[in-house]
């Protein structure tokens, strides 16, 4: 049986989607590994992944097997019951990490959600009912609902929709003493992003974690990874907290956690999770078998010490580039990151320049971010081929001359 479908267009967006994105002016209808075709059929390179959510490529054949595989066994249930892959998820995600315990959900605000309510309700149940003060910094992010959003650090994202959530301070980056300045007793828990993603790929260094755990430790407060963006071999280790000789208390990942399939968790240990009991937190879809299942195949072939040695290989290629592109046009004043999250910051000169060098990319067929106002974002397939990284900086190059001249 054939079906007839409407053709629709790019216009359809203004007519009929709520207008708070600004899409490209193509609308892409498939992708395969690091390379997406539009409606005209026009072939674009992908070091954008979806916003480093498609870390195994577009369409990765074990991931569609899983999925097809599992469309035919059972799609849903509510956590009125558990599931297989569930479980078994819950038990690899929580043998690869510091962790115990795992809640799913569907999205990373959602991790994030639950990563607050719980250091909330840890502090406030076994320490004392005033001690709910949440420290985070200026330019994280950390979602979109009304207390992930406040707890980001962009007031132009969270003003505007009543009064916020509260006890949440907002100290700058990398600052020790700014934290030091607003931690006491009272405080609940500190949440930070191990390299700020959205805030134009900000590491944070070492000893600026170090001390948030030493300040943690010291006032009986919680330490929270938000590692949506940093986790799932993104940096090139499972989690980026494994690169530090810091734990947090809690960890949420998201993005690449299903490979393109929404899918969220948050993960905790023993001592903390007990504080919860039926009830006090929920969700209908989060835990579905066909999302923890794609995931599971997901988190099978990231795990893999080959896997993630590669993304550190690919970082060389995607830096030494960036590098020579910068040799012949002195448009970067830092490239920075780890692994297959690296940000190029555009020098003032040119960084009014960014939404242009995007669009023109995509013109020359090159999927690209930007991070906060100036900066050039890549978060590519942990799997892109060496050859589709030429060819990707082939078109940015392209790309930049067209617009600078
Ligand atoms: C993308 C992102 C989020 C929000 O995830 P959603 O799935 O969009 O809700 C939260 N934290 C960080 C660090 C992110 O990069």
């Amino acid at each position: 049986m054939s079906v007839i479908k409407t053709p629709v267009t790019r216009a359809a967006f203004d007519e009929v989607i709520l207008p708070i994105y600004a899409p490209a002016q193509f609308v892409p209808v498939k992708g395969k590994g690091s390379r997406v075709w539009d409606q005209q059929g026009k072939e674009y390179i992908d070091f954008a992944g979806g916003i480093a959510v498609m870390a195994l490529g577009h369409c990765h054949p074990v991931l569609v097997d899983t999925l097809q595989k599992q469309s035919e066994q059972l799609w849903h249930l509510s956590n009125i019951f558990t599931n297989e892959p569930a479980l078994r998820l819950a038990k690899k995600l929580t043998a690869a990490t510091f962790a115990d315990r795992a809640f799913f959900a569907n999205s990373g605000a959602e991790a994030n959600e639950a990563a607050f309510k719980l250091a909330r309700y840890y502090t406030t149940t076994t320490i004392s009912p005033y001690k709910t003060k949440i420290i985070a910094f200026h330019h994280a992010f950390h979602g979109r609902t009304f207390f992930t959003v406040t707890v980001g650090g962009q007031p132009k994202y969270s003003d505007g929709f009543g009064p916020k959530p509260a006890d949440i301070v907002h100290v700058p980056f990398n600052d020790l003493a700014a934290v030091k300045a607003v931690m006491d007793d009272h405080t609940c828990a500190i949440v930070v992003e191990p390299i700020q993603g959205e805030g134009g790929v900000m590491p944070a260094t070492e000893e600026f974690l170090t001390g948030l755990r030493q300040l943690c430790d010291q006032h009986q407060a919680l330490l929270i990874f938000d590692e949506v963006q940093t986790g799932m071999g993104r940096t090139g280790k499972l989690f980026a907290y494994q690169h530090s000789t810091v734990t947090p208390d809690i960890l949420t990942s998201a993005k690449a956690l299903g490979g393109g399939f929404p899918i969220s968790a948050m993960l905790t240990r023993e001592d903390i999770a007990r504080v919860m009991t039926p009830g006090t937190h929920g969700t209908t879809y989060g835990g579905n078998p066909l999302a923890c299942a794609v995931a599971e195949a997901s988190l099978d072939i990231i795990n893999n010490p080959q896997l993630l040695e590669g993304v550190a290989q690919r970082h060389q290629w995607f830096v030494a580039a960036l590098e020579a592109i910068n040799q012949r046009y002195h448009l970067f004043t830092a490239i920075r990151g780890k692994g297959l999250l690296i940000g190029a910051q555009l020098t003032p000169k040119y960084a009014g320049l960014l939404r242009d060098i995007i669009q023109a990319a995509a013109e020359q067929g090159l999927l690209l971010l930007s991070a906060g106002s100036d900066v050039l974002r890549f978060t590519p397939s942990l799997i892109i081929d060496e050859q589709d990284i030429e060819q990707g900086m082939a078109k940015l190059e392209q790309a930049i001359t067209t617009v600078i001249g």
